[in-house]
């Protein structure tokens, strides 16, 4: 009998346990060490190392609550998404995510590869570093991780099956509330809005119906549309970065839905990055280059995404439609309109909602944090009511620079 045969929340010594009881890595004279490094709302992150080797490992372990608030009860199932996910995207776009040693089912933590030679990439672009090779690696993770997991390419009843073992009610609703709802009426009375810019978010927000509409359309997509095994949480911080190489972690909001989602949520990141060296960088010139490259990402991610979405469509589709001439470039076309509307989306509620960025919060300049929230918003309303006009890289940049 272990102590680790029964689920508890561990502390950073029973982890250091459970990796020299459970875990080949280490070998039978180290010395472990461990700390909890968790940052994120939901989830225990430990970090366990040998002191006499560079070896180390990650054990994320899911509770029943979220790490942040008791309010928040969740299945620790979402732990075993996340693994088998980690798994299933590591498969479909190599390298580009860590490597899972183990997922105990009963403990709910999953013990992975450690990456703490990278950076976050929200801290490493709030710092206004450069990272020239994202968009490349990003735009392979995406098109590989949603195109080869859609009925384009698999079969349709061994999707079904998929659908079903990457269902995550718990999470979708999460995101059904803080991204598609609660921006726009604030029901759950859970908006946390910078208070200067309150009236103008009521009038922008909670009192457009045009753009309500609009909205509702959308969140009945995001229930129904199951498109693609989606990371679901795809922002910044759940990407880690250093000059060569990208790996994308925190895949437990994976589920079956419309891929525009994923692809949306790094353009709206990327802009937060953006906004963010508008309002705080003293320097002009280092300004407008880090401004520039974010520009340029951006159009990159779009204009990568489709040309690699297309090759992989022309070399990899299986459906026996998918050749009608005219339907991939109709097919695409509907994702980066979503990518526009999804975008529009985490602008919104990154603003107003209950889980800030940091990019904004940061801002200690009150007329400066104003200006960079209403950029947002602005843009954010454009793609959301235009979305079916977004088709190129450069259009998403250009609503940015029109509003700015
Ligand atoms: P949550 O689901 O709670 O948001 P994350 O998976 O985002 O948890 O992890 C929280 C933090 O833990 C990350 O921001 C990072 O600092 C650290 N972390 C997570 N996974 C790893 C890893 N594989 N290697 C190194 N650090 C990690
Ligand atoms: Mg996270
Ligand atoms: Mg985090
Ligand atoms: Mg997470």
């Amino acid at each position: 009998m272990s102590k680790f045969d029964k689920y508890f929340l561990m502390s950073p010594s029973d982890a250091a346990e459970y990796a020299a009881e459970k875990l080949s890595i280490f070998c039978c004279d180290c010395e472990l060490d461990s700390k909890e490094i968790g940052d994120g709302n939901l989830n225990y992150v430990f970090r366990v190392w040998d002191k006499n080797s560079d070896k180390s490992v990650i054990i994320k372990q899911a509770g029943f609550t979220a790490r942040i608030s008791e309010d928040f009860k969740l299945s620790p199932d979402r732990n075993r998404i996340e693994a088998e996910t980690l798994r299933f995207q590591g498969d479909l776009a190599p390298g580009l995510v860590p490597v899972v040693y183990k997922y105990d089912d009963t403990l709910s933590c999953c013990s992975m590869e450690d990456l703490s030679d990278y950076t976050i990439m929200r801290q490493a672009l709030l710092q206004h570093k450069i990272f020239p090779k994202f968009a490349e690696h990003i735009t392979t993770f995406m098109v590989n991780t949603l195109l080869l997991t859609s009925d384009v390419f698999l079969n349709h009843q061994e999707k079904k099956s998929l659908v079903k073992s990457y269902t995550n009610p718990e999470l979708c609703e999460i995101t059904e509330d803080l991204v598609y709802t609660e921006p726009f009426n604030d029901y759950k009375h859970r908006n946390d809005v910078f208070l200067p810019n309150l009236d103008w978010v009521k009038k922008e927000l909670y009192n457009d119906n045009e753009l309500k509409l609009e909205v509702a359309k959308l969140k009945f997509d995001f229930l129904t549309n199951a498109q693609a095994l989606i990371h679901g949480d795809l922002h910044t911080g759940s990407i880690f970065v250093n000059e060569n190489s990208t790996k994308i972690i925190d895949p437990e909001f994976a589920f079956y839905g419309p891929m525009g989602y994923d692809v949306g949520n790094i353009i709206a990141n990327m802009i937060f990055a953006w906004v963010n060296a508008d309002a705080t960088m003293d320097n002009e010139e280092e300004c407008i280059n880090f401004k520039n490259w974010v520009e340029n990402t951006i159009c990159e991610i779009i204009d990568k995404f489709k040309a690699k979405f297309m090759k992989v469509w022309k070399e990899e589709a299986k459906e026996v439609l998918a050749k009608t001439p005219g339907f991939s470039q109709w097919y695409l076309s509907q994702v980066i309109h979503d990518t526009a509307a999804v975008a529009g989306l985490e602008l919104c509620r990154r603003i107003v909602g209950m889980a800030h960025v940091k990019d904004i919060t940061s801002i200690e300049n009150e007329s400066a944090r104003l200006r960079a929230e209403r950029i947002c918003i602005t843009v954010a309303k454009g793609y959301i009511k235009n979305r079916e006009s977004y088709l190129f890289g450069e259009q998403f940049v250009n609503t940015l620079k029109e509003v700015e």
